[in-house]
């Protein structure tokens, strides 16, 4: 097996480390104690950079004027950009745009792809994703109350969603909605495209999560849906196809949470073992890095980030290679391992860095209470171990 990365790759990756170190990273102070809205025109600088290096849009196909990477070179890509909190934005490829990107390049039509699709590659506009829904289980969500009725040319749509991530600010959103409650389940709901200044789409509210609101991409809507009419040309894709395209664009987004996350990691790393270094612990000028007990979570969080890549770079290999139907237990298996390493090492750097671990002196609060959802969103880790367990034991079954 060839571990081995391509030279080309070799040039992107020091680029784009290169570039986090000395455009993103100093901004962190600044980011952390800030509304991301206020951080919008140094972010637009820098995003002007990205694309002046030829860096824009790693995952976004080279016709949207992305870099057309594979699923594992954007994987390694992801990595090197989660390292800081603002690496993806400035790129171009944050959550949910890029699952966005993908689902409109495979599905919409020509009119919908020059209205939306264009100018959201372009990091002109952003859009969000609305489908979970406030009274009902986001782990089962063919279990949804919002409906979009046929009226003449339109549907008219009613539901009460929220997690819309980035909703503030957003230009449209991609809700989905039942339009066929007598079909089969999973053929029972669509995506639609709805423009956020259409009459009856309300964003009630950034919800504050871990004691922040967030604003503009940083947060996490509440969004309710009140007779809200659009063209049936809205329509994303064929009716009743919402949960297959939710699919679609869910595999491929575990995989770069995953890889962002392995980056977390290893900026989480990164700073535990420097402050283990010089960071005395006794007057003889003994360093934290002297007590056994911070060399084991060295020695554990480098073995466990080490499983977790292996592991995560082997499903994107799978995907880019096998597909993502076959694909699907290695995805969901790296979903919360990933998840769970990366609050593990986060934890244990939080821990040597004392009472200073606790303030937004350093990134690694943020990644604390900002990160903890990465065991919850695009399926909890319950969920994916169940699924998991259950198609694994069907195998032994009989
Ligand atoms: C930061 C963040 C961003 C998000 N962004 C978006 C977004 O942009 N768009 C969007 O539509 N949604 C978004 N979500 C919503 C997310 O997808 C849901 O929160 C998630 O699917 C879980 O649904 P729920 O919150 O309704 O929890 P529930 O479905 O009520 O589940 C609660 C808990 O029950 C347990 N559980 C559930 N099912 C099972 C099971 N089968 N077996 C065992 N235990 C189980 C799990 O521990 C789970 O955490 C986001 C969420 C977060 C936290």
């Amino acid at each position: 097996m060839d571990f081995g990365i391509s030279e080309k790759m070799q040039a992107v990756l020091g680029m784009i480390n290169e570039f986090v170190d000395r455009e993103l990273i100093p901004l962190e102070r600044e980011f952390l104690v800030n509304e991301f809205r206020d951080m919008l025109p140094v972010l637009e600088q820098k995003r002007a950079m990205v694309k002046k290096m030829e860096l824009w849009g790693p995952n976004h196909p080279t016709e949207l004027g992305g870099m057309g990477l594979s699923m594992l070179e954007h994987g390694l890509v992801s990595e090197a950009l989660g390292r800081s909190p603002l690496g993806h934005y400035v790129f171009g490829c944050q959550a949910p745009d890029a699952g966005n990107i993908e689902i409109l390049h495979q599905h919409g039509t020509e009119e919908q792809k020059d209205a939306y699709l264009a100018p959201l590659a372009a990091g002109k506009i952003r859009s969000c994703f609305a489908m979970t829904e406030v009274d009902m289980p986001g782990s089962n969500p063919v279990m949804m109350d919002t409906t979009a009725v046929k009226d003449g040319d339109d549907y008219v749509i009613n539901g009460h969603k929220w997690y819309t991530t980035g909703a503030d600010g957003a230009t449209f959103a991609i809700a989905m909605a039942i339009t066929d409650p007598e079909a089969p389940v999973y053929l029972r709901a669509s995506m639609i495209i709805v423009p956020t200044d259409t009459p009856g789409y309300n964003l009630v509210r950034n919800i504050p999560v871990m004691g922040h609101s967030g604003s503009d991409y940083a947060s996490h809507g509440e969004v309710l849906f009140q007779s809200c009419r659009v063209p049936r040309k809205n329509l994303l894709g064929k009716e009743g196809m919402g949960f297959v395209i939710a699919q679609d664009r869910l595999g491929p987004g575990r995989i770069h949470h995953c890889m962002r996350w392995l980056g977390i990691c290893s900026r989480a790393f990164d700073l535990m073992c420097r402050r283990a270094n010089e960071r005395p612990i006794a007057p003889n000028g003994k360093t934290l890095a002297t007590r056994q007990i911070v060399q084991e979570w060295v020695a554990d969080s480098a073995a466990e980030i080490q499983a977790a890549r292996l592991m995560t770079l082997y499903a994107a290999w799978r995907m880019d290679t096998a597909g993502h139907k076959e694909a699907r237990d290695d995805v969901s298996m790296i979903k919360y391992v990933v998840a769970n390493t990366m609050q593990r090492v986060v934890d244990r750097a939080l821990q040597v860095h004392g009472g200073l671990g606790m303030t937004d002196d350093t990134v690694l609060a943020y990644f604390f209470r900002h990160e903890r959802a990465a065991r919850i969103y695009d399926g909890a880790d319950e969920v994916h171990k169940t699924s998991f367990a259950k198609r694994c034991l069907a195998r032994y079954a009989g």
